[in-house]
């Protein structure tokens, strides 16, 4: 699932072909989209609106109008945007979406596994909407170690689960937590409250520098995820355990180990990364 750098990625390759665009002919093709919401009718919607600015907040694309109405886009597993500035989006069997936009091109999304979501917001539910689900950009200058401090105080759940749940941090998933807690020498099963000042300050800097390795990348290729413009992320040869199970650690040469936390495949260094 795109996490985000990932997101990121494919909003620094959208933003500059669709700020400024109207959309016309929208077309929505599939109901699990826009579900409980008939695709017919949010096209219809969606039809005139002009857009303002392409954000992201976790893993959120948040496509706003000069409406001051926003669409939510979430990929989830495989969703991906295209953009044919010609105009001439070749057939996909797994689009869902085309969009034209006013300068003549277009606009595509396709999803094998369904499992995306656009969601179209009225001015004054954006903010709100957002705010309930998501927590602070880990990335933003205003993000402190205390301020993860604060949120990961009183958990008795296991880390990884705790930088999991998007209201403690946006935007970071399976990937990046692996990849934090491996570069924080954190265990990933030790409860969240147990983290003293220091390994919160470790696990704030961690995470922020596996999300910088992954923006650099322009995000790991997984899958079917893919950039606008067909292109697609290095990240992936960057890891430095995800996925990575019985090969040596980077820093100490143990084999990776690999468990499940919180339901999930989770690859820590049992060395560097004590639970006791
Ligand atoms: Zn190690």
């Amino acid at each position: 699932m795109p996490e985000l750098p990932e997101v990121e990625t494919v909003r620094r390759r959208l933003a500059p072909v669709l700020e400024g665009r109207a959309w016309r002919n929208v077309e929505i093709s599939d109901p699990r989209l826009t579900r409980p919401l008939d695709p017919v009718e949010v096209a219809r919607e969606l039809d005139g609106e002009r857009v303002d600015r392409l954000d992201r907040r976790g893993k959120y694309l948040i496509v706003r109008f000069d409406s001051g109405r926003a669409l939510l886009v979430h990929l989830r597993m495989t969703g991906s945007f295209q953009h044919s500035p010609e105009g001439a989006l070749g057939d996909d069997p797994h689009r869902r979406a085309v969009v034209e936009l006013d300068d003549g091109a277009e606009l595509g999304y396709r999803d094998v596994r369904r499992f995306g979501t656009w969601l179209l917001l009225e001015p004054e539910d954006v903010e709100a909407y957002i705010g309930d689900r998501v927590g602070p950009e880990p990335l933003a200058d205003t993000f402190r170690s205390r301020d993860l401090a604060v949120r990961l105080a009183g958990r008795r759940a296991p880390i990884k689960a705790a930088i999991l749940d998007q209201r403690t941090v946006a935007g970071v998933g399976n990937i990046y937590a692996d990849e934090a807690l491996w570069r924080a020498k954190l265990h990933p099963l030790r409860p969240a409250a147990s983290l003293d000042a220091r390994e919160v300050q470790a696990l704030h800097r961690a995470m922020r520098k596996a999300l910088e390795a992954g923006l650099e990348r322009q995000g790991s290729t997984l899958r079917d995820y893919r950039l606008p413009d067909g292109g697609s992320g290095s990240m992936q040869d960057e890891f430095k355990v995800y996925g990575r199970g019985g090969e040596p650690c980077e820093r100490c040469g143990t084999p990776i180990d690999k468990i499940r936390v919180a339901g999930r495949g989770t690859w820590y260094c049992p060395r560097c990364q004590r639970l006791g």
